[in-house]
């Protein structure tokens, strides 16, 4: 009986939620301004290292996140207003919810409302209107030297980004924070999740190139710059990735 009374109060709860996501979403993409792309910073080890590095950090480190999406929006013909504003939320003492292990669906559900709540009290922004916040989790890559999934939640406009604290990866940092920001407004992979080899066409940057390999560019949902019929290299940084033509129409470029 407690646990029908709980499932109800909880769908509830969810129909509530989903309609208030549903308009922020909608929102997200209209570009009528640039929209406001927060970025919080927590320590994902715990280590000194990793504390000394965020200290480091300034918006000037994101701001080619910034100029990248203006680049690509007037690629697609739109006005730079059809683009980011990024601000540097600041270093967060607080530990987000871990994700969960496994993809049951309630699971995740319920994972995306903790997630919410916990931005919700943590992470401040400035202003009003819709927004989008992605937690970037550094890692000393001296102790970890590979990083578990990133997710970027379409539902609550809220990305959890596993980085590494190291000035080498920075450039390749930001490209792992624009595939998630595409995530929160809608876009989907463009790999084979089998074999991580960007799928034909949509994930290549320039799928009508003559010859078609190797591509120059990786496509920022494929994450990777297919070189030849089975090698693909992950691009340096945002100046080697284009937003191919089936995310921009996803995040209502066309
Ligand atoms: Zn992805």
């Amino acid at each position: 009986m407690f646990k029908a009374i709980r499932i109800f109060i909880l769908l509830l709860i969810l129909a509530a939620v989903a309609l208030g996501t549903w308009r922020a979403q909608t929102r997200a993409v209209e570009w009528k301004h640039a929209l406001p792309l927060n970025v919080y910073l927590i320590n994902g080890d715990g280590s000194s290292v990793t504390a000394e590095y965020m200290r480091g950090l300034t918006l000037a480190d994101f701001k080619p996140i910034e100029a990248f999406m203006q680049e690509e929006a007037a690629r697609y013909g739109r006005e730079s207003r059809a683009s980011v504003d990024v601000r540097l939320g600041g270093i967060l003492a607080s530990q987000p919810p871990a994700p969960p292990g496994n993809h049951s669906v309630l699971e995740v559900m319920l994972w995306s409302l903790k997630m919410r709540w916990w931005s919700y009290l943590n992470a401040d922004s400035r202003g009003a209107g819709t927004q989008v916040k992605i937690f970037l989790l550094y890692f000393d890559p001296a102790l970890k030297n590979r990083l578990a999934h990133s997710t970027g939640l379409q539902k609550g406009l809220i990305g959890w980004v596993n980085v590494f604290a190291s000035r080498d990866m920075a450039a390749q940092n930001n490209v792992v924070i624009v595939h998630e920001f595409l995530h929160t407004l809608g876009a989907t992979d463009k790999y084979d999740a089998a074999t991580n080899f960007p799928v034909f066409p949509d994930g290549y940057a320039i799928p009508d190139q003559l010859p078609l390999l190797p591509q120059r560019f990786a496509e920022v949902m494929a994450g990777r710059t297919p070189i030849t019929q089975n090698v693909a290299e992950t691009p340096a940084g945002l100046d080697e990735t284009l937003i191919g033509k089936e995310t921009a129409a996803e995040i209502n470029w066309k």
